[in-house]
């Protein structure tokens, strides 16, 4: 019998009594490991009401307590490394380097949830008023919420979850249903550190458990990552219950190669923006702007490139430099995409051929000669294909960017400092790179999309991250009989 993943309430795994459930494919086969449950609201409730229990004592734990829990959950992270590197392998699809770069991203996000009491220090300002100390703190907000996506199995929910926790929250989760054991692993982990049963949740499902979490009253803050019509949705039905919100959608993102440019490290860069994670990755580059007199060579360069590439099981064999796309859907969509862009464009290299035989695989695909109102100019399709555009110079590329309605990255190959300036001024999205592919800013920064790629204010991550997890309280103290004069200087000869 297929295994019913089980949910995290409490202390405790188990496996909900639910109607429905979604197959959990391993992609790079096609086969089916498991199913993933679809709870309910009724699931929601019991796993908020768990939480907030444990809210009282976890919130009071002093800084440098719940610090130590996050270092020794640091610690098991990295013992566990290739383990959790394995389970995004099997149960995502990427390649191995590729695992391993989801999961470290995730623990440096730990990492820095480790320095929790320096990040919610707070202000204080004595004599504010005659005889009056103003003290500014940073207090945890309640139980939060996290809902995430496939694509980044283990970096995605460690953007919120240790944060949330090292601020004093309790955390439940819901994570993609077509790759939920590496939260359920992450979570474990976080036990085995020492984490106070209630603390972190996991529950899994689809869009009930989330419509419930955004509308559940006991909730305080909703963190959402994925495609744009749900971040919306998500942004706009926990604002109805009066919740904070941050929620990250799609993208499509830019790749500008300058004249100058076109050699072997900028031609590597494009690749792996483009087609690293199977191109399921918010930050893939998925249009490519040869500017003037690069294009001709940069087109053939990068089908060159290409054609280099492998696909396969990163599991079953060495040297795979692609893995699948996520599921069956997925797979078809874009196949079905290929055909009709077609008809408009010149496909230079076609990613319905030489695919391997199982798992859901599209081979890297590249058009040339798109034009801004193509529909596939502004669609995310989030899969490996690429799509090449001819402007006659940067001031035309960086009209044509601004005019797509996402803005997550973009970014620019040149060894001329003046049109990078330019660029890096102009361009109208959160997240730019300068001779840099996949301008993600790690943990210390936070993940900053704009426009149609974010709804809400403070982002993931970094400070904003400390921020969104934690709201100001303001004390003025007043001791009657305490001196209102500064007399500290004195002769002491
Ligand atoms: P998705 O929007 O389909 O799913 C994301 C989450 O929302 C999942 O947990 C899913 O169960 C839930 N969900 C799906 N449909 C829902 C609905 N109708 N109502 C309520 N909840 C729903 O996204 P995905 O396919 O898992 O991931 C790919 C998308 O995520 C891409 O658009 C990609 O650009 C985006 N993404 C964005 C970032 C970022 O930082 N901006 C990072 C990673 C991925």
């Amino acid at each position: 019998m297929t295994q019913i993943v089980p949910v995290l309430i409490g202390d405790r795994w188990l496996v909900p009594d639910c109607e429905q459930s979604t197959p959990v494919h391993r992609p790079a086969t096609g086969e089916v490991i498991a199913r993933t449950p679809h709870c309910g609201a009724a699931d929601v409730d019991r796993a908020v009401q768990s939480a907030q229990a444990a809210f009282p004592a976890w919130s009071r734990t002093p800084a440098p307590d719940r610090a130590r829990v996050l270092f020794r959950y640091r610690e098991l992270l990295e013992s566990h490394f290739e383990e959790l590197a394995e389970i995004v392998c099997r149960e995502n699809g990427k390649t191995r380097e590729e695992a391993r770069g989801d999961v470290r991203r995730g623990v440096e996000v730990v990492e820095l949830a480790c320095g929790i009491g320096h990040l919610t220090k707070g202000d204080v300002l004595p004599e504010l008023a005659s005889g009056i100390d103003g003290m500014a703190t940073r207090e945890p907000v309640g139980v939060c919420a996290g809902i995430t996506p496939f694509n980044f199995p283990a970096m995605v929910p460690m953007w919120m979850y240790p944060l949330a926790i090292a601020c004093g929250n309790c955390f439940l989760l819901k994570p993609s249903e077509k790759v939920p054991f590496t939260a359920n692993r992450l979570a474990n982990l976080f036990l085995e550190a020492g984490l106070p049963p209630g603390v972190l949740g996991v529950i899994h499902g689809g869009r009930e458990v989330v419509e419930a979490m955004c509308l559940h009253p006991g909730i305080a803050a909703v963190s959402f990552v994925g495609s744009s019509p749900v971040a919306r949705r998500v942004y706009e039905l926990a604002g109805q219950t009066g919740k904070r919100c941050q929620a990250a959608g799609g993208a499509k993102n830019v790749l500008f190669v300058m004249p100058d440019a076109l050699d072997d490290p900028t031609i590597k860069a494009v690749l792996q923006s483009a087609f690293g994670c199977a191109g399921q990755r918010c930050m893939a580059g998925s249009l490519l702007m040869g500017i003037g007199d690069a294009c001709d060579g940069l087109r053939d360069q990068v089908a060159a490139a290409m054609n280099m590439m492998t696909m396969g099981d990163t599991l079953a064999e060495d040297g795979v430099s692609m893995g699948p796309v996520i599921d069956g859907p997925a797979q078809e969509r874009l196949v079905h995409t290929i055909g009709d862009v077609q008809k408009d464009m010149a496909l230079v290299r076609d990613g319905r051929e030489g695919v391997p035989e199982n798992g859901f695989f599209v081979g890297p695909t590249l058009f040339d000669d798109l034009k801004p109102e193509y529909s596939l100019f502004s669609k995310e399709l989030f899969g490996p294909v690429l799509g090449l555009m001819r402007p006659q110079t940067l001031d035309e590329a960086i009209d044509w960017v601004n005019r797509i309605p996402f803005g997550n990255a973009a970014s620019i190959f040149t060894h001329d400092g003046g049109a990078a300036r330019t660029f890096a001024r102009e361009v109208n999205c959160g997240m730019v790179g300068i001779n840099v592919g996949v301008p993600a800013p790690m943990a210390l920064f936070s993940f900053s999309g704009w426009d149609q790629s974010f709804f809400g204010d403070l982002h993931v991550q970094g400070t904003e991250g400390v921020l969104f997890y934690t709201r100001q309280k303001t004390t003025l103290t007043r001791w009657q009989g305490a001196t209102t004069a500064f007399t500290g200087v004195g002769d002491k000869s």
